[in-house]
């Protein structure tokens, strides 16, 4: 078993093997620019980065003609909503979001309501899943745009997409997901989930940093959006700049072995979460699983220790990788957001890590990170006693 034990797959998934032979031979032989129209080289690189578009597609029941390959789920969040916006003619207008976007989708609503848009937020519920008829009665005459996450990256809640997605076609309104967390891990369908923007990250699929996508819906309706970047007129004039062909072929091959195997997979981890989650519990009383229990990524947990000095979980536990929450966030200083508007008290918040499984993740792994967990948690409650700190005894 190689330690620390890695369960921080919100943060990044290691590139797959699989991934990183294609990679490789992309950067070894089709090293050409795919806009050189006069020579073989280029020729070979373009269509590698056809062949990916395809695969980016299929995952999420798209076109090809609708991929935009960015650097990332971040870049795509930026082009939908600065690009919806900056793409509508007339007076700014409403959006709805929920309370727990990613800041890469929260930052550039905040730019849109500096520039005048409303803004509202739907607060999730105290499972950390939106409730679609929340979601309708923020809709008002003048919204234009839903921007709703299809699975939380703190809490690993999966959310209604395909309500949501139909209350806003119904309405006419423009639906962008970022389903950076979701894109891979459980299924996603353009079509029947009525999204019309979605973005995805290569290293939350197992292929590397610096390359994701975004979806634009091209019929019924089309979507136009303005570009952010300019001056090349790569990915139809919406992202300018020579491809990344080594990491779109990385994110081509990810998808692909995504689509294949994501049942299995998923399968498999949600047995590990189950039993890693059972064991930790068979050690310890006052265990909370955080969000919905079953409305899951699978291999997600969000835990948090009841009884025990808050900010010190994280170092008591150096052989296992995880992350108290987001990553962009992930020092044990203030407590989540995230986990406050659930509802849950300060120290408890204070007192939570993020286990994130995947495809690398062995059985034994979770059984080792079960153990060290319980027996560093029953540490520092002994611990917190003996220091006569304020902290409630486990119920
Ligand atoms: C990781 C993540 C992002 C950012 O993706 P990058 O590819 O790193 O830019 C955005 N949203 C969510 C939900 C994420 O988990």
């Amino acid at each position: 078993m190689r330690l620390p034990v890695y369960l921080d797959h919100h943060a990044s998934t290691p590139p797959d093997p699989r991934v990183l032979v294609k990679m490789r031979e992309a950067l070894e032989v089709h090293f050409g620019n795919p806009a050189s129209a006069t020579h073989a080289y280029g020729w070979a690189a373009a269509s590698l980065v056809e062949a990916a578009r395809e695969e980016v597609a299929r995952l999420i029941g798209a076109t090809a003609r609708e991929i935009i390959f960015t650097s990332g789920a971040t870049e795509a969040n930026n082009l939908a909503l600065k690009g919806f916006a900056g793409a509508r003619a007339g007076a700014p207008g409403h959006v709805v979001t929920s309370g727990f976007e990613h800041e890469a989708v929260r930052e550039p609503l905040a730019e849109l309501a500096a520039r005048g848009w409303r803004v509202t937020v739907v607060p999730a519920g105290a499972d950390g899943v939106v409730d679609p008829a929340a979601v309708a009665a923020a809709l008002a005459a003048d919204t234009a745009l839903v921007s709703i996450m299809a699975a939380q990256n703190e809490l690993g809640t999966v959310q209604p997409v395909r309500e949501i997605g139909a209350l806003c076609r119904a309405r006419g309104v423009v639906f962008h997901t970022d389903a950076a967390q979701a894109a891979g891990r459980v299924p996603l369908d353009v079509e029947n989930d009525r999204i019309d923007l979605l973005s995805l990250s290569g290293h939350k699929l197992y292929a590397p940093q610096g390359v994701g996508a975004l979806y634009v819906r091209r019929r019924a309706p089309r979507i136009t959006l303005a570009p952010l970047v300019t001056g090349g007129g790569q990915e139809r004039g919406l992202r300018a700049g020579s491809l990344n062909v080594p990491g779109i072929v990385a994110l081509g091959e990810a998808c692909r072995l995504a689509r294949a195997e994501m049942g299995a997979e998923g399968m498999r981890l949600r047995e590990l979460a189950v039993r890693l989650l059972a064991l930790v519990r068979e050690r310890l009383p006052g265990v909370r699983l955080n969000g919905h229990p079953e409305r899951r990524l699978p291999g997600s947990l969000s835990l948090s220790f009841e009884g025990i000095p808050p900010r010190r979980l994280l170092a008591a536990v150096p052989t296992l990788a995880m992350s108290s929450g987001a990553a962009c966030a992930s020092g044990e200083g203030e407590p989540s957001p995230v986990l406050l508007a659930l509802g849950l008290p300060r120290e408890l918040a204070l007192a939570t890590v993020r286990l994130a499984l995947g495809r690398g993740t062995t059985a034994a792994e979770v059984d080792y990170a079960a153990r060290t967990l319980a027996e560093a948690v029953a540490r520092l409650r002994e611990e917190g006693r003996q220091l006569g700190l304020d902290v409630s005894p486990p119920g």
